[in-house]
């Protein structure tokens, strides 16, 4: 495809669609850019272009898919393929810190452990106010703190399951009707 002929795609507002005549989208407009950036770059179209992305960027750092969704996407990667010195520093660092903070389902630790104990979910047992859910033996605020990181595996003392803890729970500390017992330790 002609550089020409992208360059005839962009939209007024400086971004490119998927499709010809539909609005600017974050993912087709970073393409078009790092297209133009790799061949011969029209200096005004680029700059419209950036200067789209650019506004289109949220206050969390990331990008959204088009400017009518409200949330920010992996389009984010996509718009970050554009090198930082075209970008501007400050955008790409902010949407840098948006990339950092993203972690997938797959890489957490208790989607892993799942996946090991498949078929076998008895030896996992969640940790939550500081106790033990299968046992109920308070834990060590040091072996919480562990769980709640998830960088290893942490097991009770007392019936050596391995423990887990679900974020997603927003329930405050003490608000459960269990109370643990007390571990002689
Ligand atoms: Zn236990």
């Amino acid at each position: 495809m002609e550089i020409n002929s992208i360059i005839r795609l962009q939209n007024r507002d400086g971004g490119w669609p998927y499709r010809t005549g539909g609005g600017s989208w974050t993912e087709p407009t970073a393409l078009a850019l790092l297209a133009q950036l790799a061949t011969t770059a029209n200096a005004p179209s680029v700059e419209a272009g950036l200067n789209w992305l650019r506004a289109g960027q949220r206050q969390d750092g990331g990008w959204p898919p088009s400017p009518t969704v409200a949330q920010s996407t992996w389009v984010t990667a996509v718009a970050m393929l554009l090198p930082h010195e075209v970008m501007g520093r400050a955008h790409y660092e902010r949407g840098l810190d948006w990339l950092m903070g993203q972690t997938g389902q797959e890489s957490t630790f208790v989607y892993k452990l799942r996946n090991e104990l498949l078929g076998n979910t008895t030896g996992v047992a969640e940790a939550r106010n500081g106790a033990c859910m299968a046992c109920f033996m308070a834990l060590r605020p040091q072996a919480m703190a562990q769980v709640r990181r998830g960088e290893e595996i942490v097991t009770c003392d007392n019936c050596n399951r391995i423990l887990y803890y679900a974020p997603s729970d927003p329930a405050p500390a003490n608000s459960g009707s269990i109370q643990p017992k007390v571990a002689h330790t």
